[in-house]
């Protein structure tokens, strides 16, 4: 029998455009002759489109303007046997809709309330892996109420770190957000943004040298493989969003051009944090580099990484022998597997 698959993407979260593409690469993907699928997109303002405008906003990759909350979709997906939610950020990658399918009692995809929303909180994510024995940069919690009534008190917490320095709202993707900070009279401005999107922002140090960025790819439930090492190359500052996102601004390489001891460890690294953080089918695991020193920092773990046929992470498992279409069924059937 085929199984029914309910595929989300959109959402709520400024990775809305990046999830539509994500999905429609899936969507294109999933066997015929194994799953009958669903695709319904949630709009920015949260509603889940009915099947003609989901067909449509994915085609045009925009959602129209959505009015009313339609939460109740939810329950309407009891009759699939899985739900792939292929939203990125807040309201999506975060444990909330994951919250929502565990109390419909639906198996998904990915991870479960406790992963996802602990690896989407950046402070989270470094306490625990902190108490996991992994490397990371040097980090300070700032909260919005502190900042409006004690602005010096985090304003000392900067300067603990020193500049540069990284300013970033706590629970985002894609860059947004994000500043670096050269000298103490950006920082007002840098902190103004971050607290515009989030009620918690992170300050970290900057790496001491500009880090080379390296990923791996992780899948399986309890039993999780790493995949091979890649690495992001572009001339920006740092990876903004517009360097994400503008064709041709970053080259991804695979397998990354490291001493072999140096992947092994990255590999070994994500595994760590992916059991740790108790996430579940898949994650991309990132980190920073310093060739001068060797040091190899974890700087995020993202549980719902881009999933176009050109993104990082099917393109690590494409070179460990796994095809787009099979990796998507793996993830499928990892959503169905007892745990
Ligand atoms: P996002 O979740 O939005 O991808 P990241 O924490 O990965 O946010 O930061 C985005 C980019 O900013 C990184 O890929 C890197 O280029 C740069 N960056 C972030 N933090 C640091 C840091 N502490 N030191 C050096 N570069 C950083
Ligand atoms: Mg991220
Ligand atoms: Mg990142």
């Amino acid at each position: 029998m085929k199984k029914r698959i309910l595929l989300l993407a959109g959402g709520q979260s400024g990775e809305h455009e990046v999830s539509l593409l994500s999905a429609r690469s899936v969507l294109g993907a999933l066997p015929r002759d194994q799953f009958d699928v669903t695709p319904v997109v949630i709009s920015k303002q949260g509603r889940w489109l009915p099947p003609t405008e989901t067909v449509r906003a994915l085609e045009q990759g925009a959602a129209p303007v959505g009015g009313d909350l339609v939460l109740h979709r939810a329950a309407s997906a009891e009759g699939y046997d899985a739900v792939f939610p292929l939203l990125h950020g807040p309201m999506g990658e975060d444990g909330t809709v994951q919250g929502l399918l565990t109390l419909a009692g639906i198996p998904f995809v990915g991870s479960g309330v406790l992963g996802s929303a602990v690896s989407m909180d950046k402070v989270m994510t470094k306490q625990v892996l902190a108490s996991a024995g992994i490397a990371q940069v040097a980090w300070r919690l700032a909260v919005r109420r502190e900042w409006q009534q004690t602005p010096d008190a985090v304003r000392a917490r900067a300067a603990d770190l020193g500049y540069p320095l990284f300013v970033k709202p706590a629970n985002l993707g894609s860059s947004v957000g994000i500043s670096k900070v050269g000298t103490p009279a950006e920082l007002d401005g840098a902190l103004q943004l971050a607290f515009s999107l989030d009620r918690r922002v992170i300050l970290e140090a900057m790496t001491a040298h500009k880090p080379r960025e390296i990923e791996v790819g992780i899948l399986g439930n309890d039993a999780p493989i790493a995949s091979p090492v890649g690495e992001l190359r572009f001339e920006a500052e740092f990876y903004d969003y517009e360097t994400k996102y503008t064709e041709g601004r970053a080259a991804m390489h695979i397998p990354a051009p490291l001493p072999p001891e140096v992947a092994e460890q990255a590999r070994q690294t994500a595994l760590t944090a992916f059991r740790a953080l108790d996430c579940a089918g898949l994650a991309r695991v990132d980190f920073f580099y310093l060739e001068q020193t060797g040091e190899l920092l974890l700087n995020e773990v993202n549980t719902m990484p881009g999933f176009t046929t050109t993104s990082m992470y099917p393109k690590l498992f494409e070179a460990a022998g796994l095809s787009y279409s099979e990796l998507v069924t793996r993830l499928v059937q990892l959503a169905l597997e007892e745990r």
